[in-house]
C-alpha cells in the first residue's frame, strides 16, 4: 500500500516540515488556502477520522496540541484559526491518511461550509 502522507512522514517525498516528533509530523499544505495552512499528521497510518479507534484518542489530543503550539509559534494564536478534519467523500477528503488542517493568517469568512 502506498500512502502519500506515510511517504511524506518517512521523508520519501519532500515537504516543508514545520514541526516533528516521534509520533507526529506537521508540514505546509502544497496548495494553501490562507497565509498559514499546515497539515498535522500522525506517523501512524489511520485512514480518516471515521476509522479512529478509542485507543487513538491520545494521538488525536496530541494533534490538537500540536496545532495549538504551532499557532503560537506562527503568530496566529491571537488572530485566530480554523482546525479542520475532512472525513470521507462528502467532506472532500483527498488523502486517506488522517490529518488536521491548521488554517489562518487572514480573516476566514466562509462559514458554514
Ligand atoms: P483533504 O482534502 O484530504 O482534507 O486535504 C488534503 C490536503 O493535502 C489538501 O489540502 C492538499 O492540498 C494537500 N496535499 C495533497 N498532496 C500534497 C503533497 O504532495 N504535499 C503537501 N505538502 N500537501 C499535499
Ligand atoms: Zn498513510
Amino acid at each position: 500500500m502506498t500512502c502519500l502522507f506515510c511517504q511524506i512522514a518517512k521523508k520519501e517525498i519532500k515537504s516543508e516540515v514545520v514541526a516533528e516528533d516521534e509520533r507526529m509530523i506537521a508540514f505546509k499544505d502544497i496548495n494553501p488556502v490562507a497565509p498559514v495552512h499546515i497539515l498535522i499528521v500522525p506517523k501512524k497510518h489511520i485512514p480518516s477520522a471515521a476509522a479512529l479507534e478509542r485507543s487513538d484518542l491520545p494521538l488525536v489530543a496530541e494533534m490538537i496540541w500540536f496545532a495549538k503550539e504551532l499557532a503560537e509559534k506562527l503568530g496566529i494564536a491571537q488572530s485566530g484559526y480554523k482546525l479542520i478534519f475532512n472525513s470521507g467523500k462528502d467532506a472532500g477528503q483527498m488523502v486517506d491518511h488522517l490529518h488536521l488542517h491548521l488554517i489562518g493568517g487572514k480573516r476566514l469568512e466562509r462559514w458554514p461550509v
